[in-house]
């Protein structure tokens, strides 16, 4: 996740660092760090930026339609986003099967999400 991508979803969450950082468990000094571009964000801190996003997006909505849905997944059997339902938070689940996140790493996993329609519509 780059810098300016991190700012824009702490002012979508309403949060000045020092807020943000009690959110996240990290101190203020390391969100100043990832806001100046010092430190590299960590996997784990992006990934809970899209979770906390989605809850405030999504949490009054009804009837979301799950990933396998909206991609009209062959894959669907083997993958645990289908196994655990959880459709819409396919991106937080690792080992998903996805014909672009089958077979790869959590970081090339993290990238192809980053890209998705599926994340897109999920925090818009
Ligand atoms: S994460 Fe991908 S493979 Fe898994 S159910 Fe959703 S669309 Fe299918
Ligand atoms: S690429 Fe990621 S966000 Fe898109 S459907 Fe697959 S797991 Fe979900």
């Amino acid at each position: 996740m780059e810098k300016e991508a991190f700012v824009t979803i702490r002012k979508k969450l309403s949060r000045t660092q020092k807020q943000l950082g009690e959110l996240l468990g990290v101190s203020l000094k390391a969100i100043h760090s990832y806001e100046q571009g010092w430190r590299k964000i960590p996997l784990h801190i992006e990934r809970q930026l899209w979770f906390l996003m989605y809850q405030k997006k999504n949490n009054a909505k009804k009837n979301i339609i799950p990933c396998w849905e909206r991609k009209f997944c062959e894959f669907k059997e083997d993958c645990p986003a289908f196994e655990f339902r959880c459709g819409e938070m396919c991106w937080f689940v690792c080992g998903t099967k996805c014909d672009c996140t089958r077979n790869i790493d959590v970081r090339e996993k993290m990238e192809i999400c980053r890209k998705c329609k599926i994340l897109k519509i999920l925090l818009r």
